[in-house]
């Protein structure tokens, strides 16, 4: 066992953060936290322990991702375009890229060394169409240890035909890829099943995908409501279905494990929809400024009792920072209060800190495993420097301001180290 002594902090509920100044986490071999405290209690009940004193550094819950596309990554940060003639234009041939198996692996190991780098320990993430590429892409998450939910992309009706499937052929993969991966490595690796959005999708793939989800228990992760182009071809492709969202609610796609990436524009109807099924928005504020989608009302969807995370969405989104997604996330709150006279829309750091790691667990349905540090959960953590951000190289600032500091002024050399289930999956060189 290791006990780690750091400043502890970690996220109870959207409103209360938990905050020891001198704390100790104790890890044993198995890579669950067998204790956190004050370090001198967790000491005098674990004497023989090596302690390893990471002060003044603090540690926190690893940043959980819940919307990104791994393929995407080379394709950050094209400036211009609104989501549809930027998906023709950049993603779909970076997409079709990855039929190539070399491509994908050496794309892959990129992508999660730079995702633990920035101190995310979990990412629910799209690849490609491509059955191998994703095959390839498990390995490495694997390998590097990262925890992840993933899946292939399906489209079968609508997508350029470099990335068209048949609707079997998609199911089949995707079935395979579900055996051979959901709850590997001990849980670590799951499936999401991975309709790219209604517009791509027939009714028997969404069917298929839905039944496939209640079958094994993967998740399912889908586009929604993201732009007005979208959403106009949407109600010209399925008139038989009230809105947007009751297109996934009849071809049976929303469950208690589905992501539902956006959600910028939804009618009341729609929300109670969500609420009922008990899916999740994944806010992505990055992507949706990026391209122009539109603005998310965070805070009335959270008055309501939506579900909320947050996701980078790289390549919508132009980082795979979760601190610059938490930064936007209090960002635009603030637009809408000030532009759209909203005066409740503010977000706060604690809060957005709360939807990155606990909320979003929750979400997954894993809020006894990860997202925190107490006692029992599996020992998912960042090791942060916050004098990095401080112009004034504090050591002993209040907690929101410390907060505050690390979301908006975000650097990657501030994640000094990141663990997963207890092991160390990246250092910073010094
Ligand atoms: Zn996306």
């Amino acid at each position: 066992m290791i006990l780690y002594r750091a400043h502890l902090l970690w996220s109870d509920s959207l409103n209360e953060l938990r905050d020891i100044e001198d704390g100790g986490l104790l890890v044993d071999e198995a890579g669950l936290i067998v204790a956190s405290g004050s370090f001198d209690e967790t000491v005098a009940q674990h004497p023989l322990t090596e302690v390893r004193d990471l002060r003044p550094h603090w540690i926190l819950p690893g940043l959980i991702d819940l919307h990104v596309h791994l393929p995407q990554y080379e394709s950050v940060a094209m400036d211009g375009l609104e989501l549809l003639p930027w998906l023709n234009t950049h993603i779909f041939p970076a997409e079709a890229r990855f039929a190539d198996p070399g491509l994908a692996k050496s794309a892959a190991q990129q992508f999660f060394g730079d995702l633990l780098s920035l101190g995310t320990t979990t990412a629910v993430v799209y690849s490609t169409v491509h059955q191998e590429a994703t095959d390839i892409a498990f390995r490495e998450a694997e390998s590097c240890g990262i925890r992840c939910a993933m899946g292939k992309v399906m489209m079968d009706q609508n997508a350029p035909e470099a990335l068209s499937e048949d609707t079997e052929t998609s199911l089949q993969q995707s079935d395979e890829l579900i055996q051979q991966w959901h709850g590997k490595a001990d849980g670590r690796l799951l499936y999401a099943l991975a309709p790219r959005f209604a517009p791509m999708c027939t009714p028997a793939l969404m069917r298929g995908v839905g039944t496939l989800s209640e079958k094994t228990g993967a998740y399912i992760q889908t586009h929604l409501a993201e732009s007005l182009d979208e959403i106009l071809w949407v109600a010209k492709l399925f008139p038989e279905c009230a809105n947007y969202t009751d297109v996934y609610r009849q071809y049976g796609m929303l469950n208690t494990r589905t992501l539902l990436g956006h959600g910028v524009h939804l009618t009341a109807t729609e929300r109670a929809m969500i609420r009922r099924a008990g899916s999740t928005i994944v806010h992505c504020p990055s992507s949706n400024a990026f391209l122009k989608s539109g603005v998310m009302p965070l805070r009335r969807w959270l008055e309501e009792g939506l579900l909320v995370g947050l996701g980078t969405d790289v390549a919508g989104g132009p980082t795979l920072s979760m601190w610059n997604e938490m930064a936007m996330a209090g960002t635009v709150s603030k637009l809408r209060c000030t532009l759209l006279q909203e005066p409740e829309a503010t977000v706060k750091p604690a809060e957005a800190f709360h939807l990155a790691t606990r909320g979003a667990a929750s979400s997954l349905g894993l809020k006894d495993r990860i997202g925190g540090l107490d006692k029992g959960m599996e020992a998912d953590f960042i090791v942060v420097d916050p004098r990095v951000v401080d112009p004034a190289k504090r050591n002993d600032d209040a907690t929101d301001r410390v907060l505050s500091r690390l979301i908006y002024r975000a650097v990657p050399r501030m994640v000094k180290a990141t663990f997963v289930r207890g092991s160390q999956c990246f250092i910073q060189e010094s």
